[in-house]
């Protein structure tokens, strides 16, 4: 099997080419692979043949190829991508107007059970490798022919999984994604989001290179917030807070909530008051998500009018914004990843929700 080298740093790069080979040659090959995302070596030209054979004896770039994709009428594209364990994950492409935004995945599946997600139903599978989240934005990127690193690309880890509880592979991930020697994304374009694993925010605050934090607050109590997401038993939403509140901002940055709204459990003016208190005192914003329907999923999505006056509420205290949805029609939106092969829009309704039209 070849020696996939996506998710290789400088310098293990260097280790892999052996001792002989002057440092400059992994630099050019660092350059080739992140940079310019060149997956067959020959076309990597400065260097000489013998490395270029050496390196197609022994190696593969690994940018997972597609196994299949599904085109939205909206423009979003859903990637299904073959992992070398026979396994796919899903990465999903969203050109807006100015800026265009991949959603990764980092893990297979998710351990976490919130009831309002369908990825929870598949559990955990596994967690990927950093090679495998950068390699969903190099793919996406080649793909979509996206400008090598482009100003107008936000990445955002919210796919399948949960990030925080891969903390290592993502923290590998941001290093090589935000490299200006190589893919050279900004770190302020870079977001994770977490369901709240509380010492893992603090570690992530302590990296020296780390994306920005979205927290899902989904909940304007603890006891709301023990229903819909069990890991607030382990992690309270009073600890997540406090957490929040100590989290080493840099100058720049600010915190995102993320609140997605269910139809007759969360939705209430009377939540949204809560939410803007809870969130007083914190340098952030929220993002509202009105429920992404799927199947299994016992939650219904509130009218378009009730998500507005939810918002008004919460903007008299702090930024507030609602996440159009996106692809819901190929089943892309947030929420819905759980490996679907088709896309079945007939499948929306089965939720209970009303699918809104994007
Ligand atoms: N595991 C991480 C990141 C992936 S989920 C997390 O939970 O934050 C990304 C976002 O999608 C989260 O804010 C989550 O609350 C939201 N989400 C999950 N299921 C959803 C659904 N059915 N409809 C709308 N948003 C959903
Ligand atoms: Fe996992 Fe996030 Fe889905 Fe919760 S919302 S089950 S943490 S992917």
């Amino acid at each position: 099997m070849l020696q996939p080298i996506v998710g290789m740093e400088l310098n293990e790069l260097r280790e892999f080419l052996g001792a002989d080979q002057p440092a400059f040659r992994a630099r050019q090959i660092y350059q080739a692979l992140y940079r310019r995302r060149i997956e067959d070596f020959s076309a990597i030209s400065n260097i000489p043949n013998s490395l270029r054979e050496q390196l197609q004896r022994e190696a593969r770039a690994g940018l997972l190829p597609v196994a299949s994709r599904f085109e939205s009428t909206d423009g979003a594209r859903r990637y299904l991508l073959a992992l070398d364990d026979g396994r796919t994950v899903e990465a999903v492409f969203m050109p807006e107007e100015g800026r265009d935004t991949l959603c990764i995945s980092s893990q297979v599946g998710c351990p976490v059970g919130c009831r309002f997600c369908l990825t929870a139903l598949m559990g955990l599978e596994r967690n990927l490798t950093a090679g495998e989240i950068v390699a969903q934005v190099l793919r996406l990127a080649t793909d979509n022919r996206l400008e090598p690193a482009g100003k107008r690309v936000n990445v955002v880890l919210m796919g399948m999984g949960e990030p925080l509880l891969n903390l290592p592979n993502v923290i590998k991930a941001t290093r090589i994604l935000t490299d200006p020697e190589g893919a050279g994304l900004s770190p302020r374009r870079l977001t994770v989001s977490t369901a709240g694993i509380i010492p893992r925010i603090e570690e992530l605050g302590r990296e020296p290179v780390r994306p920005k934090l979205a927290v899902s607050l989904n909940a304007s109590s603890e006891e709301q917030r023990r229903e819909i997401m069990p890991i607030t038993r382990k992690y309270p939403l009073k600890e997540l807070l406090a957490a929040c509140r100590a989290y080493p901002l840099r100058g720049w940055e600010r915190l995102t909530f993320e609140y997605v709204l269910l139809g007759g459990v969360n939705d209430t003016d009377a939540d949204a008051r809560r939410v803007a208190g809870l969130l007083a005192q914190l340098k952030c914003k929220l993002n509202l998500i009105a429920l992404n329907p799927g199947p299994g999923i016992p939650f219904r999505t509130p009218a378009p009018e009730r998500v507005a006056a939810f918002q008004a509420i919460v903007r008299r205290s702090l930024p507030c914004f609602v996440r159009k949805p996106r692809g819901l029609d190929i089943f892309a939106a947030c929420g819905q990843l759980k490996r679907m092969e088709t896309a079945r829009p007939a499948l929306l309704h089965t939720g209970g929700g009303q699918a809104q039209a994007s």
